[in-house]
């Protein structure tokens, strides 16, 4: 069926045998091995809209790519379609009016280099691989996330292909209920083929690694909470309970070493850099140092090389609110039992310019979480898939007490059923089921952390 499909295409098309066909079906989680009936490659909202009518037609599964880092892989559907945007490329920075317009297809990485030029930088993740296309629509974390919000809360619109085939610009305006929706529902209501943002100022930081050995972990989670609660929107910091890589530029006294940390992004005045990190660094004092001057760009890559694409992937998350005595206990527990040298956990904040947002003003609606935590097992080695994933779930049973309302970040989520996503859109849950039944009423696009259609509401 899918040769013949192939040739009803618009777009370039890869089926099994093709040449090319294992290398389009890799995404970056190595455990992930789906064998999709087609993949299309599509260059424009044209073609897209065409692979949407195909599929409908021809009654096939369909999923949505853009950078393939999905943990989950998403990205792919066995026997079915992938709507393939990892080859469109396109970026334009208007630098006057601090906006960019951005293609699906770009990385984190291609987007750094672009606004950099220009002394700008869009808030998002911290991992240059990861797509543009996923991380927005899932909400967006990072560096700047303190100073600037969310990756959606610089979204200012969105070209849209919808599950009839039409093609649609969503922004506060037009199609204001689709905007709302994609700001944090993911790929539930259909396939954005344009992104519009607003940028940030943002050029040199200071900014890197700081750790402290395990032994002190309770103190520096304790420090690190009240550092950060007081601290200007400027200065943003991940904790993180790691092992300490075995190579350049780490020491060779620290290699495989199990320590905290927290990876800093100061993003004020440079002149006063100094002066705001001098009381961090009298606490310990810390073991490693490496925080210092730095573009942007260099922060959001740093680890780009500890992790490649093709590793063992399984994580899971939790909205933690605050640190109480138990679950730093809990955190130091599992902390010492890190099973490989990849594997760690990040509690990544959700404060300063999240917490200006009310949780119905978009769709993700966790805002009053002071963090979301992911416990991430990788291994490069396929062998010990189980050994990582075991641990992170044990780890992540262990901190359910801990956790805000049974739900996760969904772009830090693994297939984990309906209650979790429901969990993940709390009171915004309903509303992202009527739209979803308005604009994709048959679940057509239901390869993600699925909303269900829901009450159907007038057109309009
Ligand atoms: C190494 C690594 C680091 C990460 N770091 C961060 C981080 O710092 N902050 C953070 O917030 N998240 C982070 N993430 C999580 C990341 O946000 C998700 O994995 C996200 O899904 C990646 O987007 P993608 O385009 O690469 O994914 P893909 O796997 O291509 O897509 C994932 C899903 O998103 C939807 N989707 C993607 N593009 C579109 C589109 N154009 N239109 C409609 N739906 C679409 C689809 O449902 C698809 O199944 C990281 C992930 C990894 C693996």
């Amino acid at each position: 069926m899918f040769k013949e499909i192939k040739n009803k295409l618009k777009a370039e098309t890869i089926v099994a045998g093709d040449e090319g066909y294992d290398e389009a079906r890799t995404i970056y989680n190595g455990m992930i091995d789906k064998r999709p009936g087609v993949i299309v490659a599509c260059k424009s909202a044209e073609e897209v809209a065409d692979a949407v009518r195909v599929a409908r037609e021809h009654r096939i599964e369909v999923s949505i790519r853009s950078g393939g880092h999905n943990g989950a892989g998403l990205a792919l559907v066995d026997d079915g379609l992938v709507i393939d945007l990892s080859g469109m490329k396109g970026i334009r920075i208007d630098p006057r009016k601090r906006e960019a317009i951005i293609e699906p297809g770009n990385t984190l990485a291609d987007v750094d280099a672009a606004t950099h030029k220009h002394g700008l930088a869009l808030p998002s993740g911290i991992i240059g691989t990861t797509g543009i296309g996923g991380i927005t629509l899932g909400g967006g974390l990072g560096y700047l996330s303190r100073k600037g919000g969310l990756t959606i809360d610089n979204l200012l619109e969105c070209e849209v292909v919808l599950a009839s085939g039409e093609v649609v610009t969503a922004n506060k305006d037009e199609h204001a209920d689709l905007f709302w929706a994609l700001r944090g529902g993911g790929g539930n209501f259909g396939v954005v083929t344009r992104f519009t943002f607003k940028l940030i100022p943002v050029s040199t930081v200071y900014a890197g690694p700081m750790f402290w050995p395990l032994g002190k972990a309770a103190e520096a989670m304790e420090f690190y909470d009240e550092v950060t609660r007081e601290a200007p929107n400027d200065l943003y910091g991940f904790f993180a309970f790691l092992i300490v890589p075995p190579g350049d530029p780490f020491p060779e006294h620290l290699h495989n070493e199990k320590v905290c940390g927290v990876v800093w992004c100061y993003t004020g005045d440079l002149a006063e850099a100094e002066s705001v990190f001098a009381p961090i660094r009298k606490f310990g004092p810390p073991i490693l140092d490496f925080v210092g001057e730095m573009p942007m760009p260099a922060i959001n890559s740093m680890f780009d090389a500890l992790y490649p694409p093709g590793m063992q992937w399984y994580w899971r998350a939790h909205y933690i609110r605050e640190f109480t005595q138990d679950f730093i206990r809990t955190n130091i527990e599992f902390g010492k039992t890190i099973p490989t040298v990849h594997s760690t956990t990040h509690l990544y904040p959700i404060d300063g310019k999240v917490h200006e947002v009310a949780n119905t003003e978009t769709a993700w609606s966790n805002r009053d979480a002071r963090w979301a935590q992911v416990i991430v097992g990788v291994d490069p080695d396929p062998a010990r898939a189980g050994v990582v994933t075991e641990w992170c779930k044990s780890y992540h049973e262990a901190l359910k007490p801990f956790a805000m309302n049974g739900g996760a970040y969904v772009n830090f989520m693994m297939e984990e059923g309906d209650d979790r996503i429901r969990n993940s859109y709390g009171p915004n849950y309903q509303r992202l089921q009527e739209i979803k039944a308005k604009y994709d009423p048959d679940n057509f696009f239901h390869v993600n952390q699925n909303i269900k259609p829901g009450k159907p509401v007038a057109s309009g």
